[in-house]
């Protein structure tokens, strides 16, 4: 693919390193393709990050036909910089946009137009500890006119953001409200896709838990209000005596590359994964017989979050007496080491 590069007049100073938070700051370059009916993808372009001018009438803003990706970038010891799976978000936009009847950019298309901007941006890649350069790849309906359809002009867009922790506790447990009330997908519907739409969704739920004094809400599924579905933005896992649990990907859960990754090392270290329907009177009742050893949420952003507490119709149970599990701790340092390249990369994630 042919990138054009238009280069910005002033650079922006770049922040602290040490107080980056998550998602505040944005690089001075960012990558742009557009897709038409007559010339599919096309116009390939490094640009300075800046607004994007838009019609009133544009499809997005009225339909909400928009998908996005989340992905990091890392500095190894050497100076290298790694990229943890690109081609799982690649695939996972393409069944994002397939379901909202969007333009797909080709796999090779994503991973290539990733490595450019970050590459062309790499003094932004940060090397404190646990700091990372956030990707964020989007797709969008560019074209205007009032009328649900798919639209016939889309827009792929890649922005970078230099990131520390997602949540301000760190690698420290947190409290988590189990929702009975908002849900936030259905089989059938769109929990599977990285859709904007998903995410207006949720964000009551997330407003009712932190009133509550919650950090996350824990998904049910939508049709029973019964089965354990994902944590925030997070698919979860509960170590329930021997063996870790967490849903399968029926439709309504998004497919985690890091709930993959893990799924896969816990397998490959002996551990007894089941994928299944898990119901929350089960998980109750296993937190207080002190069966759940341990429960963690897994996302790109925060890696591995431990989950101290669980708030249920009024009931709480503590799990591990509010402290990081050893599990947890292990995976944690495993997979935090293979993304940073500070440990082997045994799986051949990083490139
Ligand atoms: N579930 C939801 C709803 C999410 O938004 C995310 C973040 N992409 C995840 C799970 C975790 O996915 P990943 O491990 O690919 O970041």
């Amino acid at each position: 693919m042919e990138i054009k590069i238009e280069r910005a007049k002033t650079l922006k100073q770049k922040p602290d390193q040490n107080n980056l938070g998550f998602g505040k700051y944005f690089t001075d370059h960012m990558f742009m393709i557009d897709w038409d009916q007559d010339q599919g993808w096309h116009d390939a372009r490094i640009v300075p990050y800046g607004p994007i001018p838009m019609d009133p009438a544009t499809m997005v803003l009225h339909y909400a036909q928009e998908t996005f990706e989340g992905l990091k970038a890392y500095r190894n010891p050497n100076g290298d910089i790694l990229l943890f799976r690109p081609e799982m978000n690649a695939r996972r936009m393409i069944n994002s946009n397939k379901r909202i009847c969007m333009a797909e950019l080709p796999e090779e298309m994503f991973v290539e137009a990733v490595e450019a901007i970050v590459k062309y941006e790499q003094d932004w890649i940060p090397t404190a500890p646990n700091t990372s350069l956030y990707i964020r790849p989007v797709t969008f309906a560019t074209e205007a006119g009032v009328g649900v359809h798919p639209a016939k002009s889309y827009k792929f867009v890649i922005i970078l953001s230099p990131v520390g922790n997602y949540y301000p506790e760190g690698v420290n447990p947190v409290k988590i409200w189990v929702e009975d009330e908002f849900v936030r997908a259905v089989k059938g519907g769109t929990g599977f896709t990285k859709c904007g739409g998903n995410y207006a969704a949720s964000i009551a739920a997330q407003v009712k838990a932190e009133q509550n004094g919650y950090t996350q809400v824990l998904w049910l599924d939508g049709v029973h209000r019964k089965y354990v579905e994902e944590v925030g933005t997070m698919n979860v896992m509960f170590l329930i005596n021997d063996t870790v649990v967490t849903a399968a990907l029926e439709g309504s859960v998004l497919p985690g590359v890091t709930r993959d990754s893990i799924i896969h090392i816990l397998k490959d270290w002996g551990y007894k994964v089941e994928e299944r329907d898990l119901s929350i009177d089960e998980l109750m009742e296993a937190g207080r017989t002190g069966a759940l050893k341990e429960a963690w949420g897994t996302g790109t952003a925060a890696v591995i979050s431990p989950i101290g507490e669980l708030c249920y119709k009024g009931e709480k149970v503590t799990i591990n007496g509010f402290e990081t599990g050893e599990l947890t701790q292990k995976l944690y340092d495993t997979l935090t080491g293979i993304q940073w390249g500070r440990l082997e990369d045994k799986y051949h994630w990083t490139k």
